[in-house]
């Protein structure tokens, strides 16, 4: 297979941690007989001082006419960078926004995944980690009550805002098919999440995700309300495969699953549109407090760009070989500085890809 991928580096580790993924991916490529071609672009900050703006038309072009894309991430130094000094509309970040809509990428899958060698990183007790947990967690991107009609006014003398949440049953099912499509490749159970005691919007989400499960007769389907999620969350983490829920109940649900895996340089994410594009991405950012040290963990986009090979280009039997290196490199006791514990082998970002690179099968 000839895959073209678009890979933006980004600010601070990003370059780093890209330039370990292409390492991995191209050994995949010769271990399995595949070839993946690179277009570097720029976005967020190199793209400010390049050219002025986070992200130029002919980049966004660039990542449309690839099969996938790659990202490091964005972003300086907030508090004490030149790049935030400017409009919103100008900063890093605002690259990172309008990439995802300018590809139509409404549907962001987190996983969050216990590696036994690392939970004791995990804030919660053994008894309640059991066997570790395994789960992905589904979010629409593009709708919802970020995206609603909003104003402030004063009522009477009295300030008063409006936020409105409002979600169609063609982005419902949208999103639903993904996390079904997805639950196919895992064990068969989705969790959809929503607030139906209370909410219309939520009402008709379980209404469309019902309609949609009647296509997966082998998926186990249930429908939890978001509180009891944010328990279930912490009280027993090992009942969730594919969680899928709207968009800010996935924004917090999401960083709640990620903070139960301790570790942010471990964690990979994927945005993709209604067909099989996504760009890829670590859920971390840019760190530029440990760039250029050649510390950072390189992990989470080698796991990130696993997930391209698994949902972008249908490649389960190499994504599986990547997620095996990884789990060996950490069952063979090699630690970034992120996550290192008494008695394991210290390495660097370089060192990190170059072992997982030797552990590809
Ligand atoms: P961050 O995730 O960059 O860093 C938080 C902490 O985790 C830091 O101490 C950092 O050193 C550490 N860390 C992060 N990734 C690591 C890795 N791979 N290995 C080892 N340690 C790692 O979050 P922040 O400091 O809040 O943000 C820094 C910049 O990144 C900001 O400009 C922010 O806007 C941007 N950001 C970008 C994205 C993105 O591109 N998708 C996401 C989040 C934040």
């Amino acid at each position: 297979m000839d895959c073209k991928i678009v890979t933006i580096p980004g600010d601070g580790i990003g370059p780093e941690i890209v330039r370990e993924a292409c390492k991995v991916l191209d050994q995949v490529g010769k271990v399995y007989g595949h070839t993946f071609s690179y277009t570097e672009v720029l976005m967020g900050g190199c793209s400010i001082d390049a050219y002025g703006v986070p992200l130029t038309e002919e980049a966004l072009n660039k990542a449309k006419q690839s099969d996938a894309v790659l990202l490091g991430a964005v972003g300086g130094n907030v508090g004490n960078s030149r790049w935030y000094d400017v409009a919103p509309n100008l900063r890093p970040e605002a690259g990172l926004l309008a990439i995802r809509k300018g590809l139509n990428l409404f549907a962001n899958i987190r996983p969050a995944y216990l590696y036994k060698e690392l939970a004791d990183a995990c804030p919660l007790k053994k008894e309640i980690i059991g066997d570790g947990f395994d789960m992905v967690i589904m979010r629409e991107l593009t709708g919802g009550l970020y995206f609603g009609e909003r104003h402030t006014e004063e009522v009477n003398g009295v300030r008063q805002a409006t936020d409105t949440l409002t979600y169609n049953e063609n982005e419902i099912r949208r999103i639903a098919v993904k996390a079904f499509d997805i639950a196919m490749k895992r064990s068969k159970h989705v969790i959809s999440v929503d607030k139906a005691n209370v909410l219309d919007s939520s009402r008709l989400w379980r209404k469309v995700v019902e309609e949609v499960a009647k296509d997966y007769p082998e998926v186990r389907i249930e429908h939890m309300l978001v509180d009891n999620c944010a328990m279930q969350l912490v009280m027993n983490p090992g009942q969730f495969d594919v969680i899928l829920t709207e968009n800010m109940f996935g924004d917090i649900l999401s960083d709640e699953a990620s903070m139960i895996t301790g570790s942010i340089g471990m964690l990979s994410s994927a945005s993709l549109n209604e067909g099989k594009f996504g760009m890829y991405e670590p859920s971390h950012g840019s760190a530029p407090d440990i760039a250029g040290k050649d510390i950072a963990n390189p992990i989470a986009t080698i796991l990130s760009a696993a997930m391209m090979l698994r949902y972008s280009f249908d490649l389960d039997k190499e994504a599986d070989a990547m997620e095996a290196a990884v789990q060996q490199v950490l069952t063979d006791g090699y630690r970034t500085v992120d996550i290192m514990s008494e008695g394991c082998k210290k390495v660097g970002t370089t060192q990190m890809g170059d072992l997982i690179v030797t552990y590809i099968k």
